[in-house]
């Protein structure tokens, strides 16, 4: 009988172990969870801690006895794996046990990112996993602050920002980079943004290194900032960033840049080793390369990809574009494709204002779309996109035009899209 190994049970894990099922009712699959917790959405997390969300609502695929018994897994909990021998087709347990294994996965997603000059703070919160969102979620019942600084002005940081303004704290958001969104948005985009949340009594530091902070007795922290200046605050959170979690592969066995390097097949540079989610490098089709796409959605296709694969039912991962979507603050941002690329630029603006659209286009063929305040037309500018970088025709059906109108999009910007082909 055939032995499958999952290292992680999160998003990609999980869709491994469904995937494997669907093909291999017989093998033995041994899950390497290093908590106790079913697999958990991070995505949802910052619901969790503003109320919105009861704790069970963190876990989408229900309990680990339940899934156990529903894709007959063996899931060992409160087990960290420390390391992957490849010659020998072993994993060493925290435990110093070594298991065997046929084929593998690494499904370790990735951790929250803390610079050493942040090391020694005791009372700063990250944002990544269950246990920071529960750390975070107790210290807000347990007293009110009255302001916060956060590092960090992603995806992550501007949903901490939010729940936080939201009890009514005095919220500085802050990043080393420029602008808001630094690696989705598009600077005109970025400054419409931070317009609005200045207008909201948000402060913003940007454009600096946050050099250090300091910790006070009184339950203060000073925020140093790489100017000079320095703000001080009741309450610190880090969202500065993440790590994809390879450590426990040796790169001397398995090809490891930033994330694991994946083939279409989610395999690694080793046979018989499969890679997903955070903790990889997949196709992106927009450049061509490996590159890690840390979306929820992306490590459930990766790990479907990989499971299909592992159990033989050939299978391939379409590759992914970066795409960006978030709701927050009353706002609704999408960005499609790699904000860093350059080119003729196109815009369109609702008459009531409340809809913006700016499509970059290279060689007259799209490469990128930042939405403000209209998630409906997001679904068919990122097939679009696609297609174009498939190379195939890309044209709107006439479904697609109705519905993009029906958003509010003008059929003249539609045509100049389209025209530009
Ligand atoms: C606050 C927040 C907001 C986000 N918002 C969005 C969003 O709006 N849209 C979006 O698409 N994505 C969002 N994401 C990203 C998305 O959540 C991730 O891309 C996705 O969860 C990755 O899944 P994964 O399975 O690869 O990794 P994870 O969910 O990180 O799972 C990996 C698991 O492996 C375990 N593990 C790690 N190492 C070991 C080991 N050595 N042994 C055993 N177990 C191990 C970890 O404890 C973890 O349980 C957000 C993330 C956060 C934190």
């Amino acid at each position: 009988m055939e032995r499958f190994a999952i290292i992680g049970f999160g998003c990609a894990g999980y869709h491994a172990l469904e995937a494997i099922r669907e093909t291999d009712k017989e093998a033995r699959v041994d899950v390497y969870s290093d908590t106790a917790l079913p697999p958990y959405n991070p995505m949802l997390t910052t619901y969790y801690v503003a109320g919105r969300l009861p704790y069970e609502g963190l876990f989408p695929f229900g309990t680990l006895e339940d899934i156990a018994q529903r894709l007959d897994a063996h899931i060992i909990t409160n087990t960290k794996v420390t390391a992957v021998k490849a010659g020998e087709r072993t994993v060493v347990l925290s435990d110093g046990r070594e298991e065997r294994y046929d084929k593998l996965l690494v499904s370790t997603g990735a951790t929250a990112f803390v610079p050493g000059s942040f090391a020694d703070l005791k009372r700063a919160f990250c944002m990544r996993t269950v246990d920071d969102a529960v750390a975070l979620h107790d210290a807000l019942e347990r007293r009110e602050y009255k302001d916060a600084v956060i590092v960090g002005a992603s995806m992550v940081g501007i949903k901490v920002a939010e729940l936080l303004y939201k009890r009514g704290c005095h919220v500085t958001l802050a990043d080393m980079a420029p602008h808001i969104f630094a690696l989705a948005a598009y600077p005109e985009v970025s400054e419409m943004i931070e317009d609005r949340l200045r207008n909201m009594g948000i402060d913003l530091a940007f454009g600096q290194a946050i050099a250090g902070a300091e910790e006070h007795d009184d339950g203060t922290t000073t925020v140093k900032l790489a100017d000079g200046s320095s703000i001080d605050t009741e309450l610190l959170v880090l969202n500065i960033g993440t790590r994809a979690a390879t450590g426990i592969l040796s790169p001397d066995e398995v090809t490891v840049e930033r994330g694991i390097v994946v083939n279409d097949h989610m395999e690694t540079s080793v046979p018989g080793i499969y890679a997903a989610g955070d903790c990889c490098q997949g196709n992106n089709l927009q450049s061509g390369q490996t590159q890690i796409i840390g979306l929820w959605a992306n490590a459930g296709t990766q790990g479907r990809a990989a499971g299909r694969n592992m159990a033989g039912a050939m299978g391939e991962s379409d590759g992914n574009i970066l795409h960006n979507i978030t709701h927050f603050l009353d706002m609704d941002f999408i960005g499609l494709g790699d904000n860093r690329l350059t080119g003729e630029v196109k815009t369109f603006r609702s008459e009531d204002g409340g809809f913006y659209l700016q499509a970059v286009l290279k060689d007259g063929k799209p490469v990128g779309f930042n939405i403000l305040d209209n998630y409906g037309v997001s679904g068919i500018l990122k097939a679009y996109l696609i297609k174009v970088l498939r190379g195939e025709r890309p044209v709107f059906s006439a479904e697609q035009r109705g519905q993009l109108v029906r958003f509010g999009l003008s059929e003249n910007f539609i045509d100049e899209l389209g025209a530009a082909l």
